[in-house]
């Protein structure tokens, strides 16, 4: 590659190899001297070729694992709390992992820098979760016992980025192709192409629907996997990265680029997901295998990271605020010839989680933007009344002696609650009585503690002085059948559980044995699909069916069932428009998808009368010519 060339013949002599990782450049030396004072000499390069080069050792040089983790430990302060080391041997990295990581970075970096110069491995550091999760656990796994394959991977991702690089020459033009969740919720995809490359965004299913109305469109003509450059995924539900596996299952062997809490997370509710299908009868469409090697394929990056993925374009993720790890993508078109911002699902506005969607970019000529609430009548009610309403009914429950049924999204929704009965527990808003927390969602509670970087900077704070709302002893998890029963003959408690319509999941086995007690308590607060039970109750019904193994059995329902709106982790129609008022720079153009057909096209002409801007809201299939 000439551009790996030019800079070995630059640092003449001292560099063994040099290899892409993604669009990074990587160098390995094997000249001691020159890895522990040639920074100098590496800057001027990097100067001159304005491109990111890290140097490693190269594999002679390095000194055994079992040295090397033996003076880690000597220079890092026990106070750390090391709880492992893992050696990433084919790329000369250590990763160190402790539950206080700071202390392994030291000040401006000295530890780091310490243990580089005396073990000669490239040191990074990795906070260890203060929930345990399996999930986690083997993700790392997959990571780095494939990192052989890994570190090719990298490189042919470099060398496609780096091949045909040259801007000037560039007759741009940019075509976005909406493959799914046009004028409909669910099945988030488009295609988008420019004469170098084609890259997909997003890439969901419709689990409401049934068919091949669940999935986005791919037997058209512009779609050939083959061709396909990189997938960016938003965030990790379902209805954006519950048909990715399938891609690889397919035959995709390229990048996936996304947040890290996005891979862990997509990668378990992918796990859950085929559960779902082996529960209900049906054959999944993927295996674990599959969803295996969607993390292999993935790179993971920080928010407002620039990364180049083709020759032609260049990401950088911004937080969404919707839930964990949810990035809007700014995507640099033929070196700044055009600016289009994916923007995912977002939220503009405080949560407990979570700061508020960015709405600050660097260039914007398109941006598009979800309309689940986008109606005049979708004005959510203040979050505070809500939360005031909640703890009030659920404290009546508590003090009559009856236990409350939280039937939840097992991202986003989930931890909002779980953190808001905390803080009152704690403030002595509630009545101490356990909390039960079933199944998946404990997973991905754990998952957020392993990432606090990606929280609002409140929580971020609280983990951070050891105060970490997550690990409260008032949480119990509840996994196995027993324990389920434990839960359901004991006394007050608060239960939460997936899933959040009551179709299947934990919540029915709940729901089936909580109804006939007037002095229980069930509150319904996310979106209710046609047809679930929680649409049923929603409506009023004091009768429905549920399934359990084998039949159908009637439920009469007694207990207290309320509803509540205004927590949502998607914009509401205000937050929508001030998203738009205080958007800077102004875009020339808004696309609107994911909402139910009236809902995009009344936030559509709201905008376009407040913005004087064109709007537009494609079907599904059509095409948007985007310069
Ligand atoms: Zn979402």
């Amino acid at each position: 590659m000439e551009i790996l060339d030019t800079i070995k013949n630059r640092l003449s002599g001292k560099i063994k190899e040099a290899n892409f990782e993604g669009a990074n450049i990587v160098l390995y030396t094997d000249n001691e001297k020159f890895f522990r004072e040639g920074e100098k000499e590496v800057k001027r390069v990097v100067d001159e070729i304005k491109k990111r080069i890290e140097l490693r050792a190269d594999e002679k040089i390095l000194p055994s694992k079992e040295v090397a983790e033996k003076k880690i430990k000597e220079i890092v302060p026990v106070d750390a709390e090391i709880t492992e080391i893992i050696f990433d041997v084919p790329r000369s990295i250590v990763v160190v992992e402790a539950k206080k990581p700071g202390l392994v970075i030291g000040k401006m970096g000295s530890i780091l820098d310490q243990i580089r110069k005396e073990t000669l491995w490239t040191p990074q550091v990795q906070r260890s979760p203060a929930i345990k999760s399996k999930i986690t656990e083997n993700i790392r796994e997959v990571l780095y016992a494939n990192n052989t394959y890994r570190r090719k991977f990298l490189n042919d991702i470099g060398k496609k980025i780096y091949h045909e690089w040259n801007p000037e020459k560039m007759d741009l033009w940019v075509r976005l192709t909406c493959l799914g969740s046009g004028r409909q919720v669910g099945r988030s995809c488009f295609l988008l192409q420019t004469p170098n490359s084609k890259v997909l965004l997003d890439c969901g299913v419709d689990v409401s629907s049934q068919g091949a109305d669940r999935f986005p469109y791919f037997n058209i003509p512009e779609f050939n996997i083959n061709d396909l450059d990189a997938v960016i995924l938003s965030h990790a539900h379902l209805d954006h990265c519950g048909l990715l596996p399938y891609l690889y299952k397919m035959g995709y062997k390229g990048p996936v680029y996304l947040t890290a809490p996005t891979r862990d997370i997509a990668a378990l509710l992918n796990l859950d997901y085929i559960g779902v299908a082996y529960k209900q009868a049906a054959a999944p469409l993927f295996s674990s295998k599959d969803v295996q090697e969607m993390v292999k394929h993935s790179i993971a990056l920080n928010y407002n990271e620039v990364t180049d993925i083709t020759p032609d374009i260049r990401i950088t993720l911004y937080n969404a605020g919707h839930v964990l790890g949810s990035a809007q993508v700014h995507i640099n078109i033929g070196n700044g010839l055009h600016n289009f911002i994916y923007t995912g699902d977002t939220k503009y506005g405080y949560t407990r989680l979570l700061d508020p969607a960015v709405n600050n970019y660097p260039r914007v000529e398109s941006i598009q933007v979800e309309s689940t609430y986008g109606a005049k009548e979708d004005v959510l009610p203040p979050r505070r009344e809500t939360e005031k309403k909640f703890l009030d009914m659920v404290r009546e429950t508590i003090e009559k002696g009856g236990k409350v049924l939280l039937p939840e999204l097992g991202l986003g929704h989930a931890q909002e609650t779980v953190l808001r009965v905390e803080e009152a527990m704690r403030k002595g808003d509630l009545p101490k009585v356990p909390m039960y927390i079933d199944g998946m969602i404990w997973d991905v509670n754990a998952i957020h503690t392993a990432y606090p970087d990606f929280l609002s900077a409140k929580i971020r704070n609280e983990i951070f002085q050891d105060k970490n709302p997550f690990t409260s002893d008032i949480f119990s998890r509840v996994g196995s059948p027993q324990e389920r029963k434990a839960v359901i003959e004991g006394g007050p408690c608060i239960v939460i559980a997936t899933s959040g319509m009551l179709v299947g999941g934990a919540s029915v086995e709940y729901f089936r044995n909580f109804a006939d007690n007037p002095n229980n308590l069930l509150i319904l607060s996310c979106y209710q699909g046609p047809g679930s039970i929680g649409r049923k109750l929603q409506e009023g019904d004091t009768n429905v069916k549920v399934e359990i193994e084998g039949g159908m059995q009637d439920v009469e329902v007694k207990m207290r069932v309320e509803l509540l709106a205004g927590l949502s982790p998607h914009s509401g129609r205000n937050e929508l428009i001030s998203f738009f008022n205080n958007m800077r720079p102004k875009p020339k153009r808004i696309i609107i998808n994911h909402g139910e057909v009236s809902k995009s096209l009344d936030l559509a002409s709201a905008l376009y009368k407040l913005n004087r801007v064109e709007t537009v809201v494609p079907r599904t299939l059509e095409t948007l010519r985007l310069r």
